[in-house]
């Protein structure tokens, strides 16, 4: 197959290109190939490698009978806004082996995704049995862990504990991510809030003040100096956070650092939870959406790479389970928003139009960065000889008003109604065509699980 009459995105801006797929890889990208095959038309267009989004939650069972949008509809999504990879979490139930819940994550995506996926695993436990698990699990491709320093009683890890589990995944070659806010100062902000009637989905965010936020990410960074574990401070919402992540890199022993910002931390704010009940209930989600003046802030820290790249923590409830549970008060409303069909039109619409992301920072951040800093170097996230051939078809001038994307009823999404501009028209998945003309054509779960390394 051959993509001719289009434009690539390279370090010196848009450059006309033609692809040439192979057996489901790509062969050569240059000018003047020959034709071989089939001939895709992509005159007008971006040729841009599928994207991939390291952070989601896609079909997640919260335990008490609620789950998050399933792998068919979230996958679907991806796939339609022009994410050809993600990377999921394998949550561990309370006392499960971690290979267990490896073993239950991959029950419900492998089968069900229509997008190539991997594994992040998440540590609760940190029993020298569990621990002892890491490096027979990094070998079978699951290279990244995941440490909570925030949800006191289900999630969160001690310092002792996160400073143990940093020790294990340093020393079996792996990396950590961590969610960094402070458990305990969120638990008493939310029962402060709580014992005094503030139940209603607007008090969602003084659960979640700016400081436990900066005082978690200053400990993390401070643990992972003193254990040398590489580290990615996941969701990171405000510019203050940045500013220690910016400061931490100076050390010049440090291990890597990394930190990821995710779309709606850019593009949505803390206005959403004062226009309406189902406004705010949309919007809650941890760390929670900031005031305004934050956005551009960690915008600017994605141009200069002070932040590192853009994900989504996509996770979406139905509005409708949203509601019920807020009948229990904010805390009971499962936390996250939806944002993996989005993320290429709305960082496209909103940050490279206006001129704060320039094009090959663009692609940097939402395909090549993440792929490599997540082990998925060689095979995903560029146009290279070698690559899968996970090819988008990016048409950067229709502007219209977002219509959330995949089967589902997306009731509740934030992002509904956004004047956007940019289409994602085509979309190929290991050399198969997934999205034609912006619809879905490979709607049979075509997508595999991916081991991940870091040589
Ligand atoms: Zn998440």
């Amino acid at each position: 197959m051959l993509i001719q009459g289009g434009h690539i995105i390279t370090e010196s801006g848009l450059v006309r290109a033609e692809v040439q797929v192979v057996d489901g890889l790509i062969k050569t990208v240059g000018p003047d190939l020959k034709p071989d095959g089939e001939i895709i038309d992509a005159t007008g267009r971006w040729v841009m490698p599928g994207a991939v989004d390291v952070h989601t939650h896609f079909g997640m069972p919260l335990g008490n009978g609620l789950n998050s949008l399933s792998w068919a509809e979230s996958s679907a999504a991806a796939l339609l806004g022009g994410t050809t990879t993600v990377i999921d979490f394998a949550n561990p139930a309370v006392g499960e082996p971690l290979a267990q819940a490896v073993a239950r994550w991959r029950a419900l995506g492998d089968g069900h995704t229509l997008c190539d996926y991997g594994l992040h695993v998440t540590v609760t436990d940190t029993s020298d049995e569990r621990l002892a698990e890491i490096p027979t699990l990094l070998a079978a491709g699951l290279p990244t862990y995941k440490g909570f320093l925030a949800y006191k009683g289900r999630l969160m890890l001690l310092p002792a504990e996160m400073k143990l589990l940093m020790t294990a995944v340093r020393a079996a070659g792996g990396r950590l991510l961590v969610h960094a806010e402070d458990g305990e100062m969120n638990a008493q902000a939310e029962s402060l809030l709580l014992n005094t009637g503030r139940t209603g989905a607007n008090w969602h965010p003084l659960a979640h003040p700016a400081e436990s936020e900066t005082k978690a990410v200053a400990e993390v960074l401070a643990m992972a100096a003193e254990t040398g574990c590489p580290l990615t401070v996941v969701h990171m919402s405000l510019d203050e956070s940045v500013n220690l992540l910016r400061k931490a890199r100076q050390n010049p022993t440090a291990p890597l650092y990394n930190g990821e910002v995710c779309l709606h931390h850019l593009f949505a704010d803390d206005r959403l939870y004062e226009a309406g009940h189902e406004a705010a209930l949309g919007a809650i989600c941890s760390p929670p959406l900031r005031p305004a003046e934050n956005g551009p802030k960690l915008l600017a820290a994605l141009a200069a790479g002070d932040l590192d790249f853009l994900s989504t923590d996509h996770c979406e409830f139905c509005l409708r389970d949203k509601a019920q549970a807020a009948a229990g008060g904010f805390h009971e409303v499962p936390n996250g928003c939806g944002g993996v069909g989005e993320r290429l039109v709305f960082s496209h619409s909103l940050a490279v139009i206006p001129g704060h992301l320039s094009l090959p920072r663009w692609q940097d951040v939402i395909c090549n960065r993440p792929a490599e800093l997540m082990g998925l170097q060689g095979r995903k996230g560029r146009l290279a000889a070698g690559y899968d051939a996970d090819i988008v078809l990016f048409d950067p001038t229709p502007e219209y008003r977002w219509e959330p994307l995949g089967p589902s009823d997306r009731a509740g999404s934030i992002w509904a109604g956004t004047p956007v501009q940019g289409q994602v028209t085509d979309v190929w998945l290991r050399g198969g065509r997934a999205v034609a003309r912006g619809r879905l054509v490979q709607d049979q779960p075509g997508g595999v699980f991916l081991p991940r390394n870091f040589s």
